[in-house]
């Protein structure tokens, strides 16, 4: 089978159930967004895909196979952090190249995928210049630069847009969703903005302490919320 697995994933910290039996297919090339309030579970979720972490009970497949037995290089992943998550002592180019130097990639190859990501994102101008030197706005570009660059299969992405102010988001939403029609790669992304939920995603799974509500298409939930909850969070009428 095709695409991403989740079987009910249950993952513990100490005592505490932090996701509680989460079963979900992600489709190759779909858009999902995983809503809920703070602390629900989002970054956890996300972190268990890309195999940062791993789940206390349950399987993570891609493409029909366990993911425990995919080395990381493997998968087809990249995540995009919240806080950027770039060294501040490396130029931008540096920055996204850090990573394939290392594999494969021919450096020729290296350079074109750059030079690429940089026309695609506007950054290149920046290149040369290091991540203090930038916006929030064209961090957060390189930041995503990165995770292109590595020509993944998925994106993770978690609250990538959150600590940039009202209108920069609103831009970069509009350019999320002409990279995703662009790349037609899959795309898990995590945010607490139901609005960005609603206008990106061909999914949406809401989440309440760790447990899934409710799983739909945004006019689905728009239109025939599960309770009360779900339409609250999505703004519809209850
Ligand atoms: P969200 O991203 O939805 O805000 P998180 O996935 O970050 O939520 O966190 C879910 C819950 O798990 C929170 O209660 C958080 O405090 C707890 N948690 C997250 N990571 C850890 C950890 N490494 N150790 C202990 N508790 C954690
Ligand atoms: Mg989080």
């Amino acid at each position: 089978m095709s695409g991403l697995e989740l079987r009910n994933i249950v993952k513990n910290f100490g005592a505490v159930e932090v996701i509680r039996d989460v079963s979900l297919h992600v489709n190759d090339g779909e858009f999902v967004a995983f809503v809920g309030p703070s602390g629900c579970g989002k970054s956890t979720l996300l972190r268990l895909i890309a195999g940062l972490d791993k789940p206390t009970g349950g399987s993570i497949a891609i493409d029909g196979k366990d993911v425990t037995a995919i080395s990381a290089a493997d998968r087809g992943l990249a995540m995009v952090f919240q806080s950027y998550a770039l060294y501040p002592h490396m130029s931008v180019r540096e920055n996204l190249a850090f990573g394939l130097e290392n594999t494969k990639v021919a450096k020729a190859e290296i350079e074109a995928r750059i030079t690429d990501a940089a026309r695609m994102l506007e950054i290149e101008p920046f290149l040369q210049r290091r991540p203090g030197q930038l916006s929030g706005g064209q961090r957060q570009r390189v930041a995503i630069g990165r995770a292109i660059v590595r020509r993944p299969d998925a994106f993770l992405l978690d609250e990538p847009l959150s600590n940039l102010d009202a209108e920069l988001r609103v831009s970069m939403r509009a350019e999320l969703a002409a990279l995703h029609a662009r790349l037609k790669a899959t795309m898990i992304y995590v945010t607490h903005d139901q609005v960005e939920a609603m206008t990106l995603a061909d999914r949406i799974v809401v989440l309440r302490s760790g447990r899934v509500e409710q799983v739909g298409t945004p006019l689905e939930l728009y239109n025939n919320p599960a309770n009360r909850f779900v339409a609250g969070f999505i703004g519809a009428p209850h």
